[in-house]
């Protein structure tokens, strides 16, 4: 099996695993409990905050553990929304966002919130004179994306979220394609909430936080407890917090450590294709995107053929967000990026991590090439013009 779908989900480090298994068996005490057994946990929790904190330069006390990033994104737009709503209903995101905010934002617009969706320019980056032109004194919050699941761009959130906060409206940006992978830091770049998963960099899925800058005002989400000083309730799934803070620690390490080698497998898958196979084209910012992430397009064929016979040959690849799969469309982020009607059916993604291998690039190119000339041949609607 070669596994080229690290955005979808990642594998668990050992060290992950193995952290996680006393607090399974020997810690198991709830950590909201008083006696001392209890405190072992909510230490264990504590440190996990402190080191995932410590990875985007907030402070512990701002981590708010969710049961993952679905979770945080419609925390953050819909606490906020409610929270905020004498300074007005009027949300700003944009046409590429997950599904995780996208259908969050329909959800609101039921309930009489207004959205608007900013446009992305062909390389999949915001459209900033949009933005401005959008922003009003009604806007309570702008959520933009770190990091694309699909496309791998890296949006300018700097100046993002300055324009947000020039209107008095807050900045969240879902950050779970990019937290642990790439540098952030809330302060430098003016974050008011952040969206992190565990299992995208090598914890245990079911597991997120949302980062909420202090003095920031949001309703809750879920009720009950009073967990997470009273703003998320719920007893703490400690293994998988415990997880969490490994995982994004160990992944931040690796990762700056092996950059150059993952943006070699990524140079060399690229070069391949584009040398070996005709009428392709990359997706998304060749500079602004997160290592790894490469998303292609075959002109005339279909990304589900392609990636079911991938899947033949052992090799696991998406055709754009895993939400998709399934449905018959084209996704909302090749649509919204302009890619051509005889391309954007043929789609698919591969996302490396600091695992893979030159051999297994070389040996999915290969199987690649041999697929797409095996399609085409078969395929009707290929005319060679
Ligand atoms: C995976 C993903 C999510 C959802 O996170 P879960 O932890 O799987 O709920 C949200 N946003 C982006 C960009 C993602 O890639």
């Amino acid at each position: 099996m070669i596994y080229l779908d690290n955005a979808a989900t990642t594998k668990m480090y050992k060290e992950v695993v193995d952290s996680m298994i006393p607090y399974c068996m020997d810690y198991y005490g709830n950590p909201s409990e008083l006696y001392d057994y209890a405190s072992s946990s909510r230490a264990a929790v504590n440190k996990a905050r402190r080191e995932l904190a410590k990875l985007i330069n907030a402070d512990i006390d701002e981590i708010y553990f969710t049961s993952g990033g679905t979770e945080a994104d419609n925390w953050a737009l819909i606490g906020i929304a409610e929270q905020h709503i004498t300074k007005g209903k009027h949300i700003i995101t944009s046409r590429i966002e997950h599904h995780a905010i996208l259908n969050t934002c329909r959800y609101l617009e039921s309930r009489g919130y207004e959205i608007t969706y900013i446009d992305v320019d062909s390389d999949g980056l915001i459209d900033m004179e949009m933005l401005k032109k959008s922003i009003r004194k009604d806007t309570v919050l702008v959520s933009v994306m770190l990091a694309n699941n699909e496309i791998g761009t890296i949006q300018d959130i700097d100046s993002i979220s300055e324009i947000a906060h020039s209107y008095g409206a807050l900045f969240h940006t879902d950050a779970v394609q990019a937290f642990a992978h790439i540098p952030i830091d809330v302060k430098r770049s003016g974050i008011d909430l952040l969206s992190a998963s565990a299992h995208k960099c090598h914890g245990p899925k079911g597991s997120g936080f949302l980062y909420i800058k202090n003095g920031v005002k949001i309703a809750s989400f879920q009720h009950g407890g009073k967990q997470e000083k009273n703003k998320r309730a719920g007893t703490e799934n400690v293994p998988a917090i415990v997880g969490f803070g490994e995982a994004a620690r160990i992944t931040f390490e690796k990762e700056n450590n092996n950059i150059k080698r993952i943006k070699e497998l990524q140079n060399i898958f690229i070069q391949r294709i584009s040398n070996e196979i005709d009428l392709v084209r990359f997706n998304g910012s060749l500079n602004e995107r997160i290592p790894g992430n490469i998303s292609v397009s075959f002109a005339y064929l279909d990304g589900e053929a392609i990636q079911i016979q991938l899947d033949l040959h052992g090799i696991c690849c998406s055709t754009g967000s895993a939400c998709n799969a399934g449905e018959k469309k084209r996704s909302h982020v090749i649509e919204a990026i302009n890619v051509p009607e005889e391309y954007a059916y043929g789609t698919l993604r591969f996302t490396f991590n600091d695992d893979n291998t030159t051999d297994e690039i070389d040996q999915t190119v290969n199987i690649l090439v041999e697929v797409v000339n095996k399609l085409r041949k078969m395929s009707r609607t290929f005319t060679l013009s």
